[in-house]
């Protein structure tokens, strides 16, 4: 389970302010200059304003895993985020 924000904390948009939702999307990542590596069912905050995805930390620092352990050679390639 991903923690939630505090709501104290609420993450906002950085670009015009907002609360953002929690939603679950897919999000490509580019990885180490030509690979692209989409993951799906991702758990993002998005603004219902101008749909500017925001990733918390926790979330962040997971996909930093998940990439870490992709296959350089594969052009594009698609994991799940799985909590
Ligand atoms: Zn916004």
């Amino acid at each position: 389970m991903i923690a939630k924000p505090d709501p104290m904390h609420a993450l906002k948009c950085h670009q015009c302010g907002p609360e953002t939702e929690d939603v679950v999307t897919d999000l490509p990542f580019k990885v180490r200059g030509n690979s692209i590596v989409i993951i799906k069912d991702l758990p993002v905050r998005q603004c219902g304003n101008c749909s500017e995805y925001l990733i918390e930390d926790a979330v962040m620092a997971k996909v930093d895993i998940l990439l870490s352990r992709v296959d350089a050679s594969a052009e594009v390639e698609i994991l799940r985020y799985a909590a």
